[in-house]
């Protein structure tokens, strides 16, 4: 009989890659996937260490899964990802009943691991860095249309709030022909869109023997037959260059969308947070792209409360805002983690002054994409069916190039494929269409 394995993914698009490819990994190894850990012979954490709060999340859920393992003293516990590689120790300390723990550099060794705690009994840590991971790996990915490719992994700006350069490493670029010959296949597997992965996609190739650009990655990938739509993520803003632009309003294929994060309005926040550009830069780079692209859609991240964000610096972060009118914005308060740059900053500011400063940028970041999404009545978009909506089981779900999230009426056998929709109503969170033409 199979064995079961459950696999809860916490964090970023990466982490979801990852897990896709332990998943493959297990399947080959002849388990079976389970959505329940109740029934499972082998739980796997892949965790996410980018806000201090995800990390008590993972303890909390780690306590959950104790009483499992009271239960079923066979049940093998992984903890992979984020926090396993920065905070091994601590995870042991806090779980001592964790069977295993891989880091990010090294959850492509699994099976091995599984099998080594199976057969001993013994405890493993592997949070040992290494250069590559292994090209061909199996996945088991969860969407059968749209495919996310990491590019690269790690990063090394150091912004100095962020965790990711300690627990992914130093940026390395996948070769251009691996990451070809990733998309060719799964343009033969029926895969109509793919994202590209990455922490910083425009400084893609830094490193290489033979220097391939972002912009030339992605004139290469719009070659490959069968694949309809390229997305990526994420841009950081001081490595936009022209070409690239250029390269976005001239490929059919890439989407008209950009993540681009900010972070903060504030020249002295952003000049603390090491961001390498002002905001001024930042609203000219805005004002190029929305005039060489004008469907773009852009989303951005943005932190409040960074040590020493007086009330007049948020007041630029809401003043940007309100200029850029962002499609979308992931906001956050910011969290102090040890053994970052930040964290050692002497003018960290109160919880409830965070807080508040979130709940007034939700709010206009809200009416700006209230106003937006009304502008979008009654203009005709290309859809990518995703599935059912999620609310409705007569309705279905896709996204525009824009990647906005629209629900209409359809037949589910339109799921995976590429509609023309018309959009009849609006809201923050998403629109409502008609299929037409
Ligand atoms: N590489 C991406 C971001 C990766 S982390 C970039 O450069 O934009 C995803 C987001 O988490 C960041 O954009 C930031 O907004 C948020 N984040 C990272 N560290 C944080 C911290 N210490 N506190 C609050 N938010 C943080
Ligand atoms: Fe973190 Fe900055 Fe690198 Fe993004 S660019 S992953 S925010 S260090």
């Amino acid at each position: 009989m199979f064995k079961k394995a459950y696999i809860k993914t916490y964090g970023c698009q990466m982490n979801e890659y990852d897990s896709e490819v332990m998943a493959g990994l297990l399947t080959k190894d002849h388990y079976q996937l389970t959505s329940k850990p109740e029934e499972a012979d082998l739980i796997i954490l892949n965790t996410c260490y980018v806000r201090e709060k995800v990390k008590q999340k993972i303890y909390s859920k780690l306590g959950e899964i104790k009483k499992l393992k009271e239960k079923n003293p066979h049940l093998i516990l992984g903890v992979c990802g984020c926090v396993a590689q920065r905070r091994p120790e601590e995870v042991l300390q806090q779980a001592p009943y964790v069977d295993f723990i891989l880091g990010t550099f090294n959850f492509y060794r699994l099976p091995l691991v599984v099998r080594r705690v199976r057969e001993s009994g013994e405890r493993i840590v592997d949070v040992e860095e290494r250069e590559t991971i292994p090209e061909k790996l199996p996945k088991l990915r969860k969407n059968r249309f749209s495919a996310y490719v990491p590019i690269m992994r790690g990063c090394d700006n150091f912004c100095t709030y962020c965790n990711v350069p300690y627990v992914r490493g130093r940026e390395r670029s996948r070769l251009p022909e691996d990451i070809l010959r990733e998309v060719e296949e799964l343009s033969c597997q029926g895969y109509k869109e793919v994202t590209l992965l990455g922490q910083n996609v425009n400084s893609y190739g830094k490193g290489l023997e033979n220097r391939l650009d972002f912009a030339d990655l992605l004139t290469r990938i719009n070659c490959i037959e069968g694949i309809e739509r390229i997305r990526f993520t994420t841009s950081h803003p001081k490595d936009i260059t022209d070409k690239l632009i250029q390269r976005m309003r001239d490929l059919d294929k890439v989407c008209e969308h950009l993540h681009l994060p900010v972070q903060a309005g504030s020249n002295k926040v952003l000049k603390r947070m090491r961001r390498g550009y002002t905001k001024e830069r930042y609203l000219e780079l805005v004002d190029k792209i929305r005039k060489t692209i004008p469907q773009i859609s852009l989303t951005t991240d943005i932190i409040v409360g960074f040590p020493g964000e007086s009330e007049q610096d948020f007041q630029e972060t809401l003043d940007l805002v309100r200029k850029v009118e962002f499609d979308g914005a992931f906001t956050f308060c910011y969290s102090r983690i040890k053994g970052t740059e930040a964290a050692e900053f002497e003018d960290q500011l109160p919880e409830e002054v965070k807080k508040e400063r979130l709940r007034r940028l939700i709010q206009l970041q809200r009416e700006i994409l209230e106003k937006r999404n009304k502008s979008l009545v009654g203009q005709k978009f290309e859809v990518l069916v995703e599935g059912l909506s999620k609310k409705s089981s007569d309705e279905l779900q896709g996204r525009t190039r824009t990647n906005k999230v629209v629900v209409f009426k359809g037949s589910p056998d339109l799921v995976g494929k590429l509609v023309q929709v018309k959009i009849v109503d609006s809201s923050q969170w998403a629109l409502r269409g008609e299929i037409c033409g």
